[in-house]
């Protein structure tokens, strides 16, 4: 490995979301769901998560020390909007008060409106299936970006628009577990929607705020190489997860499943100023007759030899986020990496941190190449800053770069955290580090 130099002004970072470490988000459609034995794998809530609502400071004190100079974090709609039309002041003075503490410690903000969770007020009137919640997101959007508009200059709308319709409405694995393609389809594309809606909103506040969105890539890879069925449906999965929502919102035309109306064109077309991309692992794809919501794919466990990530589903795959990062490439905005990570299990830091080190080396090295190789990428954010619920894995999966105690609330940094430090401080990566970090790439 050779070393790779990053430019200077390039942002380092973590990935956090609020319903994953805030604590206390009983006012949500996640919470409801949580509290329905069989939702969540380890029969687990929420609960007080990180208590990261109470404790920002100490952990932005902690990421501060690990020279991160930027941090992605999500507001929490149903605490700021806790009924339909009424906005909390001490929310949102919550939030101002997080925000100016990234400022202070000269941390960049990159604030994400809605990351999974939705008020059980707009879940009770039928969450993003209803076309109303295009508006109400706009005017929650409105409400913060008047509130935090001058301290915050990267904004991303949604989070994973394709994946929340996939996990919320079409397998039901998330809240508030629909399972119904048709539907889930409806939500991505009102999603999109609300995604323009709120840009133009951020935008008639503040012209120079940059807006874009998170969008979580796979590689989807033929389990059988010479078998056409599964290239087949390799290439159409790729299509409907990866490509269509981005190319609606690009075009401002129907990409596959997404559809745009000619009225919407305008409104639609091209209105996201950058990319944020989210990537973890390749997928193995079989042609199955038994998988028509996945387009008629099962992704298997990779062929022998391979290594996985992410558990047992998806392969250690670095390559990966170059190959996604020169595909969006051509849309011709900046891109930031907003996700990048890996679960480990154990709850022995050291031994079992050993793999987060090699992934996120060999991923940020990729990323260095990519940048060398002349795409416009401005930030790196590893997911996530600290260990936090996982969804419907509970408190099963460990991402973070910091250990948490949920026990006790202790943080302890894990030495992948250090080797974050290392390059976020020179940013540079060279094997002398990673030997230093008993990384082999
Ligand atoms: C989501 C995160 C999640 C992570 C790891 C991403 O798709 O944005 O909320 O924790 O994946 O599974």
């Amino acid at each position: 490995m050779d070393t790779i130099t990053f430019p200077k002004r390039f942002l380092w970072g973590g990935a956090t979301s609020s319903h994953q470490i805030e604590g206390g988000n009983f006012n949500n459609d996640w919470w409801a769901f949580e509290q329905v034995p069989g939702h969540i794998i380890d029969g687990k809530i929420s609960g007080d998560a990180c208590d990261h609502y109470h404790r920002f400071r100490e952990d932005f004190a902690l990421l501060k020390g690990l020279n991160h100079n930027a941090h992605r974090l999500s507001l929490e709609w149903s605490r700021i909007e806790p009924a339909k039309g009424y906005f909390s002041a001490a929310a949102i003075e919550h939030y101002i008060e997080v925000i100016k503490e990234l400022k202070r410690l000269k941390i960049t903000p990159i604030v994400t409106l809605h990351h999974f969770s939705t008020p059980l007020w707009m879940a009770r009137e039928g969450g993003w299936l209803n076309p109303a919640c295009i508006d109400r997101f706009a005017i929650f959007t409105k409400a913060v970006a008047s509130a935090l508009g001058k301290d915050v200059r990267l904004w991303m709308t949604i989070n994973e628009p394709m994946v929340y319709a996939f996990f919320a409405y079409i397998t039901g694995e998330h809240a508030p577990g629909v399972k119904s393609p048709l539907k889930g389809f409806r939500v991505a594309r009102n999603m999109l929607l609300a995604h323009a809606r709120a840009y133009h909103a951020i935008k008639e506040i503040d012209p120079t705020a940059q807006v874009g969105f998170a969008k979580h890539m796979r590689v989807f890879e033929p389990y059988r190489q010479d078998n056409t069925w599964d290239a087949k449906i390799a290439r159409n999965q790729d299509k409907a997860f990866n490509m269509d929502f981005i190319d609606a919102l690009f075009t401002g035309e129907s990409s596959g499943n997404i559809k745009v109306k000619p009225s919407e064109k305008e409104l639609v077309k091209g209105n996201c100023d950058f990319i944020g991309l989210n990537y973890y692992a390749r997928d193995s794809v079989k042609f199955s007759l038994l998988s028509p919501s996945t387009l008629f794919g099962k992704t298997v466990p990779p062929p022998p030899g391979m290594k996985t990530s992410h558990f047992d589903v998806g392969e250690y795959y670095p390559h990966g986020i170059y190959r996604l990062l020169s595909t969006i490439s051509q849309y011709g905005v900046p891109l930031y990496v907003t996700e990048n990570g890996v679960a480990t299990v154990l709850d022995e830091k050291e031994k079992d941190d050993r793999y987060r080190r090699e992934y996120m080396a060999a991923h940020i090295y990729e990323v260095g190449k990519a940048l060398k190789d002349g795409m416009d990428i401005r930030g790196y954010l590893f997911w996530s800053s600290f260990d936090n619920f996982e969804w419907a894995e509970g408190y099963t999966m460990r991402f973070g770069m910091i250990h948490v105690d949920y026990e006790t609330q202790k943080r302890t940094i894990k030495p992948s955290g250090k080797l974050f430090s290392e390059i976020a401080k020179t940013g540079v990566l060279s094997p002398a580090m990673l030997k230093k970090y008993g990384v082999a790439l």
